[in-house]
């Protein structure tokens, strides 16, 4: 039997060598930029939303290992998704990491893998950064923002 301790360290170690999505989104209809200053975790999340729902979404920037195999596999699971979904999700993942008995993770997916950096109270805040970021871009803005 694969130790789920290893299978959560191989998917992570995995999307942080290759991380899908990883790109620049010049016609983002939603952006926002995350940071969490306790590890040096940045990113930039980009989004492009039609008739309230997530066709495109990617992300740049550089963090620690498990920021950006959440924010990988985060974008992975978002394509696709209704807003109203995308925010459900961020909820009982959030609630995932940061409550003490155990969740209902079946919803989530492969995302579930991540419940392994609860373990680690230090790092959930490297995990929950990419989808901080989101709801930073999906409350913020309808059009494209520019910090210029
Ligand atoms: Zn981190």
């Amino acid at each position: 039997m694969l130790d789920l301790r290893d299978l959560y360290q191989e998917v992570i170690l995995d999307h942080n060598r290759s991380p899908h999505n990883f790109n620049v989104m010049a016609d983002a209809s939603h952006q926002a930029e995350g940071v969490n200053p306790l590890c040096g975790d940045q990113i930039y999340l980009y989004l492009y939303v039609k008739e309230n729902k997530i066709e495109k979404v990617s992300f740049t920037g550089k963090g620690c290992a498990i920021s950006t195999a959440s924010a990988s596999m985060m974008t992975d699971f978002l394509q696709g998704k209704t807003l109203e979904e995308a925010k459900e999700i961020f909820q009982q993942f959030h609630q995932m990491l940061t409550q003490k008995e155990d969740k209902e993770t079946a919803h989530l997916g492969k995302l579930a893998i991540l419940a392994g950096v609860k373990t680690y109270p230090a790092r959930v805040k490297c995990a929950t950064l990419a989808w901080h970021t989101l709801d930073a871009a999906l409350n913020c803005c309808n059009e494209k923002i520019s910090t210029e």
